[in-house]
Parts: structure tokens; sequence; C-alpha cells
């Protein structure tokens, strides 16, 4: 395979130009324009679930669009095909040609990936996207992927979260001894390092396990999602911001031979709409969240609540201690942490004079 048949997004419409160009480099395999192709989708979310997993939904029906029915994409929940976290591994098996979820779910597999969804006290989403696809993070991406037999796309954005839904008071650094939270990916362990006990469980446990006392907390995304499963009548307090999520991206592997199966034009169509998806979903979830936190801001049984800065401060320690040690470890962590946190030191300032110091004028 070429190596920019790889390539994302508008990198992919350049390969495509290329193609159709005087450089006579077009390769597309045994495949032509004209070829049909129907794919499998697995997920990680509940059947048509609002945003995330509508959002899969939205990519398949715009690929079908796009490309006059030559790719159809047939989406399936967590569990209807394979359990919700085993996207990972069908696509990577070719059990099924594309997967979505969102890439912290393979920690414990490939570490590293957790970048590319979200590190706490990380980048936001724009800061993400801005990362991926003109600071190197995809490039990065793809290399790590690799040896799965999977090319991942960026595909979708939640925004910053919030912090989660607490059926205790969090007034301070004790308070979350023996806390049994339900979070996923580096935020949890950073929860174990602070005297918590993170677990995991796909979202379509998450409602009973907090209103049945089975987890004291969790954290899910925002007001849209989390009102959508009803977490506001299982637990009272609600707290911001979403230290552990400030940006969480979400994504669609691929397994790479069915990619390289796909004429040019089918990839190129595959690469824009993951990435019109990302730019539909941060309008959606813009929105929907504006919405849905005026609902939790008059409902008289849930109080919206700051973290306190001293809790938010040990959090933030264990999490430079955890990418630190990880950094230590595992060669391929350090690579893309490097580069992360690089883009995240020049990027800071802008953010400051730009995005922060406009919203402040609201206040004035
Ligand atoms: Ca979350």
């Amino acid at each position: 395979m070429k190596r920019r048949q790889f390539v994302g997004g508008l990198a992919a419409t350049a390969g495509l130009a290329a193609c159709s160009g005087q450089s006579g480099d077009c390769d597309n395999g045994s495949t032509t324009s004209t070829d049909s192709f129907e794919w499998s989708c697995v997920t990680a979310w509940p059947p048509k679930y609002p945003g995330l997993g509508m959002a899969v939904e939205n990519l398949a029906d715009r690929i079908a669009a796009a490309s006059s029915g030559r790719l159809r994409i047939k989406v399936y929940g967590g569990g209807e095909l394979v359990p919700a976290f085993e996207a990972f591994d069908a696509v990577s098996r070719g059990t099924v040609e594309m997967g979505h979820d969102a890439s912290y779910y393979q920690k414990g597999k490939v570490d590293a990936a957790q970048f590319f969804a979200a590190i706490p006290f990380g980048l936001n989403h724009l800061e993400l996207n801005g990362w991926l696809y003109y600071g190197g993070g995809l490039d990065l991406w793809r290399e790590l992927y690799a040896p799965f037999n999977i090319v991942p796309f960026p595909c979708g954005n939640t925004g910053v979260q919030m912090g989660g839904w607490f059926n205790r008071e969090i007034n301070s650094v004790g308070d979350l001894k023996g806390l049994k939270m339900r979070i996923p990916g580096l935020g949890g362990e950073v929860m174990r390092r602070a005297g918590a006990t993170p677990v995991t469980m796909p979202g379509s446990e998450i409602f009973m396990s907090l209103q049945t006392g089975a987890i004291d907390a969790t954290e899910w995304v925002g007001p849209y999602n989390d009102v959508s499963f009803g977490l506001h009548k299982a637990a009272k307090y609600y707290y911001y911001p979403g230290w552990q999520e400030p940006g969480a991206g979400l994504e669609c592997m691929i397994n790479a031979d069915a990619w390289a199966s796909l004429p040019a034009d089918l990839q190129a169509i595959v690469a824009s709409a993951c990435q019109a998806i990302t730019a539909d979903m941060m309008a959606e979830f813009t929105h929907g969240n504006a919405t849905a936190l005026q609902q939790l801001i008059n409902d008289a049984n849930v109080e919206i609540r700051p973290f306190p800065d001293d809790v938010l401060r040990l959090l933030k320690s264990h999490t430079r201690d955890v990418v630190n040690e990880l950094s230590a470890k595992d060669p391929a962590w350090k690579k893309i942490a490097d580069s992360y946190y690089a883009f995240m030191e020049r990027s800071t300032e802008n953010q400051r004079v730009t995005e922060w110091a406009n919203i402040k004028t609201r206040d004035l």
C-alpha cells in the first residue's frame, strides 16, 4: 500500500488529485471505481444512541449518499454483534470492516491510544484537531495502530465534558477516598491514586448502577448525553469541569485490508465523511448541551457545582505522575506524549488570549 493512501481528510483528497494528475502514480489494486462494497461497523454505543451512536448512523448515511450507494455500511450498537468494548479487536481481526468508539477504551491493550481520545487536563477539542490534522498527531496514531492492521480516523468529538454525577458532596480531597466511580481511561487511574475505586462499564449500564448504589458517582459525557440517560434522576450533584476529558475525540477504525480494497474515490469519501462528522458532532453537542444545561439549572433536584481547586490540583498532580511513569516504560507512549505536550505548550497562550479571554467578556 502506498503511504499516501493512509493519509486522511484534506490530504486524502490531495492524494486523489495526484491520482488523476500527471504523475501516473495511481495504484488502486484490483478495484475500480464502479465496484460496490457492503461493510459492517460495530460501535461501543447503545443502538441509535443520541449524539454518539447517531453520529455513526450519520457517517454511514453520508458515505452511502456521497458514493451513490457504492459503499454501504450497516451500523451495529454495542453488544449487537460484538461486546461494546471489543470493536478494536473485531476490526483488527477483520471480523468487521469498521468500528467506532473512543480510543481510550484501548487502555491496557494500546495505552498510548488514549492521547487520541482524551487525556486528563489535556487538549480541548480545537487543540486536539489542530494537533491531529496539522501537528503530526494523526501520523503518530496511524503508526501506533499499524501493527494491529487498523487505519484510524478522527470521527467525532464531544467537546469538553462535565466532571460527572455524584451521590455525595466533594468538598475536599478526602471526599474522594472510597468513592466508587465509573470513569474510564487515564482519568480512572488518576482517581484510583486519589483514593477512589474506578470502574469501567458500557454506557447502557450506568443509570442502573448509579440508581441502585452499585456506584457512588459516574462521569459520562455532558448535559446533552447525561440527560438522555436520566443520570440527573439517579444523583444530585453535578460537578464541573470535565478535567478527565477536556475534548474527547472519537475514532473510526477501519481494517487495513478493507481500506486497501477501496478505490481512491471511496477512500476520499470516507476520510471526508469522518472529518465532517467531527464538525457536525461539535455543532450538535454545542447546541444540545446548551439546552440540556438550562434544564438541569431549572431542576430543583440537581445541584451544579465546581470541583474545589485543591481537588483539581491533586488530580492534576496524579495525572502528571501517571503520564511520566508511562513515558518511562513505554516508548510509544513517550513518543506520542512528547508531541502532544509540545503542542499543548505552544497552544496554551493562544487559547488564553483568544477563547478564554473572549468568554470572560460575557460576564462584564
Ligand atoms: Ca466521559
